[in-house]
């Protein structure tokens, strides 16, 4: 019954028809055939890249200086001669990124959390909140919920917490919604939290992969199964497999990963087959390795274009993370394209002594393999030094330790120098994500 008042409700709220209107328009583009998203993505990005010649200064600027105009871009191959954007550029050019016929004054201000180092700040404009509403509307649609529906939150951003104004707490009531803060997973605060969702029984519970993670290990240890949601949302971190695992048999329902950024919003979101779909219809999303696009199966730099950012347009911007495309189609029968992994962010590599490139996961199969081991972080800060912290459950002996650094050296060669440490716990970021890897080393193929 509520779902339905606040559908309602929610028309009347600045955006909400245009919300409504966008997601209608998302029910149908998801139908379209592969070829139909082509031919209507190459129309929306000429119509972007003619906005940004006509009013971005920064675009102007530089698709001139490399005799670029908007009418030479008739195919999507055109459009993948334009350059790359990436964050220095951003954090360069701010204010002549601004659309003219914009007002500063109208735009909302907006960073990203800063888990890999420096944040960024961009603005965005309303209508972008409106169509990325619509967005996650259609895509929990996907798996039967409805807008309105209860959703529970463990959640450790500031900016999306209720709980600092009496005007968020009120909103989150209107949006039924309810909040256990990601920065302190306390005992106690778990336990609350559980018996409110045991009574309240969420239809959804969003959250990043760590915490969700964690939770469902409290609730497995105390012997709570009684919460049922429908769905599980795990987003801003890579979902591992004994994650969802986990969660899944702590739930009883799917887990669904959510590949979204504070700058792009939504970018890909598994169906009920369980295939990460790109959202083609809002994003161009390319996958490109040495400069061209990357083969289905073969790792690449993820570069996205937004159709819906014309305050600010993000046009082939490199947002640092690696995925892997896939050239299969789903059985859910929409022409979204299928992502087969986000696999993390580029800086997710470490490098051995010889140059080589060892992806993270080396250390998920290493570390998460020993039951002793609770949590890692993994340091790099130049090519000969490698740091780990590990967090162990119990304790352990001394060959313990000596066998995780064999098995690193091996890996990474004789002239690295390791270093194993044992800690009490690790820091989260600032955004409350837990960093596995963090590397000062840009890997080759970047
Ligand atoms: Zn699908």
């Amino acid at each position: 019954m509520y779902p339905s008042i606040y559908r309602a409700m929610r028309l009347f709220w600045p955006g909400g028809l245009e919300t409504r209107r966008h997601l209608n328009e998302l029910e149908y583009t998801q139908r379209l055939s592969r070829e139909e998203l082509r031919a209507f993505q190459l129309a929306r990005l000429r119509g972007l890249v003619k906005h940004a010649y006509e009013r971005v200064p920064f675009y102007r600027e530089r698709y001139r200086r490399e005799g670029i105009h908007p009418d030479d871009i008739q195919s999507l191959e055109d459009f993948h001669a334009l350059p790359f954007v990436n964050k220095e550029d951003i954090r360069a050019n701010l204010d002549s990124m601004i659309a003219q016929g914009f007002p500063k004054a109208d735009l909302v201000p907006n960073h990203t959390g800063g888990s890999t180092g420096e944040p960024l700040h961009f603005f965005v404009g309303r209508s972008f909140w409106w169509w990325n509403a619509a967005n996650e509307f259609r895509m929990r649609r996907w798996h039967g919920i409805r807008e309105g529906e209860r959703t529970a939150w463990i959640w450790g951003d500031q900016r999306d917490m209720p709980d600092w104004s009496w005007r968020r707490r009120l909103r989150a009531r209107i949006m039924n919604q309810r909040f256990l803060n990601a920065f302190s997973l306390t005992r106690p605060k778990m336990e609350a939290f559980a018996d409110m969702l045991v009574l309240w029984q969420p239809r959804l519970i969003i959250g990043y992969s760590t915490a969700l993670f964690l939770f469902a290990q409290f609730l497995k240890g105390e012997g709570i199964d009684s919460i049922r949601p429908r769905l599980v949302e795990a987003t801003a971190e890579k979902l591992w497999k004994p994650q969802r695992d986990l969660i899944e048999e702590v739930f009883h329902c799917p887990v669904v990963n959510h590949y979204s950024s504070r700058e792009m919003g939504t970018m890909a979101y598994e169906c009920e087959q369980g295939a990460l779909h790109a959202l083609d219809d809002v994003r161009y999303m390319e996958v490109i390795s040495d400069g061209e696009a990357a083969k289905p199966g073969e790792l690449g730099e993820v570069v996205v274009t937004s159709f819906n950012h014309l305050a600010m347009p993000f046009i082939r911007y490199k947002n640092d993370d690696v995925a892997i495309r896939s050239d299969e189609r789903c059985a859910c029968g929409r022409g979204l394209s299928v992502i087969r992994e986000i696999v993390g962010r580029s800086n997710d590599y470490l490098v051995t002594s010889e140059g080589q490139f060892v992806h993270s996961e080396f250390f998920a199969y290493l570390l998460r393999a020993r039951p002793e081991v609770f949590s890692y972080q993994v340091y790099q800060p130049d090519k000969r030094h490698l740091n780990i912290k590990i967090v162990c459950r119990q304790r352990v002996d001394p060959t313990w330790l000596d066998d995780v650094r064999r098995a690193i050296r091996s890996r990474f060669g004789d002239p690295m120098h390791i270093s194993v440490e044992l800690v009490n716990d690790i820091e989260l970021t600032p955004a409350g994500k837990h960093r596995y890897i963090i590397s000062e080393v840009r890997p080759d193929f970047v």
